[in-house]
């Protein structure tokens, strides 16, 4: 191996994104990951077997690769790499983000602990604790997201707190280090979904936090093409997580893995501009004369603005926002984009829009729909990479027509 890096940790996230910590050996000499297509890999002797196995028993593994759904290549060097970006000593991947939430939660739940949520978090997180974590006999508890609701609804068996920053759709920061505080002091996991974050953004690792998730389906992989989950922490809670991975199987394939990687390429450039243009859409439309009202943190009018200066290096490519109007006027604003795909998910090269109540509430009964914020002038965007003129000027096209 020539030319290795004297100090890569000394790397910004864009740098590690392409080189990782450093180079390993690939076949060929081949400067891209190669995708390995199999399913097992085989062992030369009956004796090696043997060897194998072994050595497994006694925590020695000698060789990396034995079966797929323990893993596979691409994945490995894939999870090296989204481990060095986090700042994180491993990171295991998933087959989608929601793979990686509800194994993180079920390898750390206790039978009658208490897992604290915060409000405004993706709605498959919020179903999983409603409606499954008590068959586990699990008691779960849904919070303001703000480090004082936190701390008020940490009982004596609270074991995990489970928290997304910036949340979705209203982008609420948290004070992740008064988060940690208060869950160190009392011997507490935290857990955080950085989805809308990413490590370009924010540092949750750095600040303290236990195990950082994320749905790679979204910034990391970058282009509405794939899924994948990633969580990162430490070696020794990330080989739990593995643990019960390689038993249940939410692996991702090797081409996903492949599509990943590929992704991670232009993270950083895809970030800076993910936040230029996200920046530049928000004052635009708070500036605008049909808008009533517009959610992101870098905006004075955003409840979180001060915090989320402090503790984020930029706010993204969704913005939400109230048109002016009803259910109406908000489709009609809808329907007239021509840019705009409409379609959950963000973090990609196309941008998206989604009426959010419809799209991702509609089975919810009203009355706790709007309790939960889901009113019907709330659309969320999801910008692309397009350029931001174009983005700008279709928004405005389109709110003309209302
Ligand atoms: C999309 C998303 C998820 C779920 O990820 P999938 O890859 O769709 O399974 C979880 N949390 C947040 C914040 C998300 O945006």
């Amino acid at each position: 191996m020539s030319k290795n890096p004297s100090d890569p940790r000394k790397w910004h996230p864009a740098t590690i994104a392409i080189h990782g910590l450093g180079r390993l050996p690939k076949a060929y000499h081949a400067v891209s990951t190669p995708i390995v297509q199999t399913s097992n890999y085989y062992f030369d002797t009956a004796d090696e077997v043997e060897d194998f196995m072994r050595a497994k028993g006694q925590g020695v593994v000698t060789r990396e690769h034995e079966y797929a759904r323990y893993g596979n290549p691409t994945q490995q060097e894939t999870e090296r790499k989204l481990a060095a970006i986090e700042g994180a000593e491993r990171a295991v991947l998933y087959s989608s983000g929601m793979a990686a939430v509800l194994l993180t939660i079920m390898t750390f739940m206790k039978p009658q602990g208490h897992i604290i949520f915060t409000g405004d978090c993706y709605r498959q997180t919020r179903d999983f604790a409603t409606n499954f974590l008590g068959k586990f006999g699990v008691e779960h508890s849904i919070v303001d997201p703000t480090a004082e609701a936190i701390e008020k609804a940490i009982k004596p068996n609270t074991n995990i707190i489970f928290t997304e920053s910036p949340t979705n759709p209203y982008l609420r920061v948290l004070d992740i280090p008064a988060i940690v505080r208060v869950a160190k002091k009392r011997n507490i996991m935290t857990i955080i979904d950085a989805t809308m974050a990413t490590p370009y953004n924010i540092r949750p690792i750095e600040l303290g936090v236990d195990i950082v998730l994320h749905s790679a389906t979204k910034y990391f992989g970058g282009h509405n093409d794939l899924m994948a989950g990633v969580a990162a922490g430490s070696a020794a809670l990330m080989t739990d997580l593995y643990k019960m991975q390689r038993m249940i199987g939410a692996t991702p394939g090797p081409l996903t893995c492949f599509l990943l990687e590929r992704g991670l390429k232009t993270f950083g450039m895809r970030m800076e501009q993910h936040n230029r243009a996200g920046l530049a859409v928000a004052e635009m439309l708070e500036s605008h004369p049909k808008i009533e009202k517009v959610w992101y943190p870098a905006l004075k009018s955003h409840p979180d603005h001060t915090i989320g200066m402090e503790q984020m290096k930029g706010f993204g490519s969704v913005i939400s926002f109230q048109v002016k109007g009803g259910n109406a006027e908000t489709r009609k604003f809808i329907d007239a984009l021509e840019l705009f795909l409409i379609t959950p998910s963000l973090g990609g090269s196309e941008s998206l829009v989604t009426q959010m109540w419809a799209m991702s509430f509609f089975d919810y009964p009203e009355e706790y729909r709007k309790n939960i914020g889901m009113v019907d002038n709330l659309v969320r965007l999801a910008l692309g990479l397009e350029d931001i003129d174009d983005l700008i000027a279709d928004l405005k096209q389109a709110l003309d027509t209302i």
